[in-house]
């Protein structure tokens, strides 16, 4: 079947044809048959240079060797138990040594269930309700934390929950200032590079004054590096920057390309959580062992290669040529971008939003049609995995020069 046949059946089958909705694209997505390195390949037969990466987790492309090797040895042991398995300590001891503000961690199964789960600790810990968020951070289906500037993003959440969630734009300190002066606050919650409004970096000096309102106010500093941890560098965005948060969720690239989350804190806090505490965490997957053969591979690869060097300069040179083909403001850092269609800076998710999302969906198709495949969205950034190549960077640059001329390169 074509990817336009096996849409009219997942149509029938899904809300939208999808099981998540930045999937679905119009006409209508093509179907993935299968990965390997830097490239995947359509029921079409059409071939595409991966910048998505499964939205981010697989930093080192499709079928790394390493991996396929720790998950069938894995599976030939068994794939699920629900009882303790030393692969849990593996993975945990890798994410402790690297990860600063990870004294203990506690596995789940996906980003979402770390940040509700870190919310909850937070909550629990402080004694205190209310929590702080960005415009336009995005840390999972968790209906704490599922609102921008306009208010709630979905309806479904009770009003109690919006009255306990305050939104701050990102990038202005006065405002967190404000709020934490006016509201008693249990955490502030931030991706420390904003990775759902495309790619925003924090403007010098945001994290750490974000560190010294918390400390002001005995609130918790929550990083959701779901996507910068093991993507910046190895210790996350909390290295890169060199501010200490007190929890650090994970997710994305700690699995290796199977469903994985963490939430990790210094002892005092973690030691909270259940049975050690009584801040209820529990999950009958949590810690797979696939999973976690899986993650512990990729790191150790990481630890091997220079992969996040080679990704950042890779990605580096894709926003040079974008800045030299094009008066559009490109915002990359280490292995992350993306280019916004608008004049002038993007420093806030307002920003991001103000960009041309038409221009953005012939850009995209364009590129597709030349064989590269960013994520469909001007709100998610491109990725890089290890497996990108240098042949891969010229034909990549030569698409991005095509579809420049196709729809124009100033705003
Ligand atoms: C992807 C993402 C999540 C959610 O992770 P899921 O595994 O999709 O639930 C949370 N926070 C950030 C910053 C993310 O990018």
């Amino acid at each position: 079947m074509n990817s336009k046949d096996l849409y009219e059946e997942s149509k029938v089958l899904f809300p939208g044809g999808v099981n998540s909705p930045v999937r679905a694209f119009k006409p209508y997505p093509f179907f993935v048959e299968s990965g390997n390195g830097s490239k995947i390949y359509d029921a079409d037969g059409n071939e595409y240079l991966d910048y998505c990466l499964g939205y981010g987790p697989l930093i080192l492309g499709h079928k790394h060797p390493a991996v396929l090797e720790a998950v069938r040895d894995q599976l030939e042991k068994g794939s699920h138990f629900g009882i303790p398995t030393e692969a849990e300590s593996r993975l945990a001891e890798k994410i402790v040594d690297h990860v600063p503000a990870a004294e203990m961690v506690r596995f789940v199964n996906s980003g979402t269930e770390a940040t509700v789960n870190a919310v909850r600790l937070a909550r629990g810990y402080t004694g205190k309700e209310n929590i702080l968020m960005f415009d336009g951070g995005y840390h999972g289906a968790n209906d704490s934390l599922l609102f921008d500037s306009g208010g709630s993003k979905t309806p479904g959440i009770p009003k109690a929950l919006e009255d306990s969630t305050l939104v701050a734009p990102f990038n202005d300190l006065e405002k967190v200032r404000r709020i934490a002066g006016e509201n008693e606050l249990a955490a502030i919650v931030v991706e420390p590079v904003m990775g759902n409004v495309g790619c925003i970096p924090p403007v010098k000096g945001f994290l750490k004054g974000l560190r010294e309102v918390c400390d002001d106010i005995n609130a918790l500093l929550v990083f959701d590096e779901v996507i910068t941890g093991f993507r910046l560098a190895m210790g996350g965005a909390q290295e890169y920057f060199d501010v200490h948060p007190d929890l650090v969720t994970l997710g994305k690239i700690i699995g290796g390309g199977f469903p994985i989350g963490a939430f990790g804190g210094e002892k005092e806090i973690m030691e909270e959580v259940t049975p050690e505490g009584e801040v209820f965490h529990a999950g009958t997957f949590s810690g797979h062992p696939v999973a976690m053969s899986a993650g512990k591979a990729t790191i150790e690869v990481l630890e091997n290669e220079n992969t996040i060097g080679r990704t950042s300069s890779f990605a580096e040179k894709l926003a040079g040529l974008l800045r030299e083909e094009s008066e559009y403001p490109v915002n990359q850092i280490g292995p992350m971008l993306q280019v916004f269609f608008r004049e002038g800076d993007v420093r806030n998710a307002e920003d991001a939003r103000l960009s041309d999302s038409d221009k953005f969906k012939r850009f995209h198709r364009s590129l597709m049609d030349s064989g590269v495949f960013i994520p469909p969205s001007r709100m998610e950034c491109w990725f890089i995995s290890a497996a990108h190549s240098s042949k891969d960077l010229d034909n990549t640059k030569n698409a991005i020069k095509d579809s420049l001329e196709e729809i124009g390169r100033r705003p």
